[in-house]
C-alpha cells in the first residue's frame, strides 16, 4: 500500500493542477481544484487563490481549491496499519503534507473542505492491493472528524463553519446557503462537542457499512439536523450512535440554486 503514495506522487499532480490554472488564467474561466492532498501544490498555490469576493480584477480567473478530512487526519502510518481501506485517488500521503495542508487552510490559500464521498463494498477493498478500488465512504464522519480536530486545538468552531459552509457557498454561488440570516434557508445543526463516541462499522448509514475512521472517538456528533426549518434527523440516548430520520427521505429541502458566474 506504500507504494500507492509513490506511484501517484506529489510532482505529477503539480504538473496537473500547474496546467489548469495556467488555462484558467489564461481564459478567465472559473477553476476549483478538487481534493487537493500535497504539501507540494498547496505552497505553490499560495498567492493564487482567494475567495471569489476577493479577486481584485474583473478579468481575473476565480481559482479556489479544498482539501479533505481523511488527508486532514491520516498519514502514511495509517496507510500502513489500515491497508486498502485507506485506498483513494489523490493518495493519503506523508504527515509533512498534512502539515501543509493544515497550515495552508488557516492561511487561507485552501477555502472548502469536501468528502469525495466514494463507498465501495469490503467485499471490493478486500481484493488487496493494487486491485482494491480508490474510494471511501466520508459524508457522515467529514463533520464530527472537523469538529474533533477543533476540540483537539487544531482549528476553531468557527473555522470549521467557514470551510464547511459559508466558503462553499460562496465558492459555488449558492443561494440561500451558507449563513444564519433573514431570507436564508433555516438549515441548522446541533451537535454534542462534550460526549466522545467512537466510529463504528456497524452504525454507518451508507450502504457499504463500513468506515475509514472505525475505532476513532469523535466529538461533535449531530444531535439534531434542521432542513429549512423541519427537523429530519435526531440521535439521543433513545436512538443511540446512529440516530434516526424523523420524515420521510426525499419529502424535505430544494434542489440548491447555483447561480453561474458573470
Ligand atoms: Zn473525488
Amino acid at each position: 500500500m506504500a507504494a500507492h503514495a509513490e506511484w501517484r506522487d506529489d510532482v505529477t499532480a503539480l504538473l496537473a493542477t500547474q496546467l489548469a490554472v495556467e488555462l484558467a488564467q489564461a481564459s478567465g474561466h472559473r477553476l476549483h481544484v478538487l481534493h487537493l492532498t500535497s504539501g507540494l501544490e498547496a505552497d505553490w498555490l499560495e498567492g493564487i487563490t482567494s475567495l471569489p469576493d476577493d479577486v481584485k480584477s474583473d478579468e481575473a480567473a476565480i481559482i479556489t481549491t479544498e482539501t479533505l478530512p481523511q488527508h486532514l487526519t491520516f498519514d502514511e502510518t495509517d496507510v500502513e496499519r489500515v491497508g486498502t481501506r485507506l485506498k483513494m485517488n489523490p493518495p493519503i500521503r506523508y504527515a509533512k503534507d498534512r502539515d501543509r495542508l493544515w497550515y495552508h487552510l488557516k492561511q487561507g490559500t485552501i477555502q472548502c473542505i469536501a468528502t469525495d464521498h466514494a463507498p465501495h463494498t469490503l467485499e471490493a477493498k478486500a481484493a488487496g492491493f493494487p486491485t482494491a478500488p480508490s474510494g471511501m465512504p466520508g459524508v457522515e464522519t467529514s463533520l464530527a472528524v472537523m469538529l474533533t480536530h477543533a476540540k483537539n486545538g487544531s482549528c476553531s468552531i468557527e473555522d470549521v463553519v467557514r470551510w464547511m459552509s459559508t466558503n462553499v457557498a460562496e465558492c459555488y454561488n449558492m443561494i440561500g446557503k451558507g449563513r444564519l440570516e433573514e431570507g436564508a434557508d433555516g438549515d441548522v445543526i446541533l451537535v454534542d462537542m462534550d460526549t466522545p463516541v467512537a466510529v463504528d462499522d456497524a452504525h454507518v448509514w451508507s450502504r457499504v457499512g463500513w468506515s475509514p475512521f472505525h475505532g476513532h472517538e469523535l466529538v461533535g456528533w449531530t444531535q439534531v439536523t434542521v432542513v429549512n426549518g423541519i427537523p429530519v434527523f435526531e440521535r439521543t440516548e433513545a436512538t443511540g450512535p446512529k440516530g434516526r430520520l424523523l420524515v420521510e427521505p426525499g419529502s424535505v429541502g430544494q434542489p440548491i440554486v447555483m447561480m453561474p458566474w458573470s
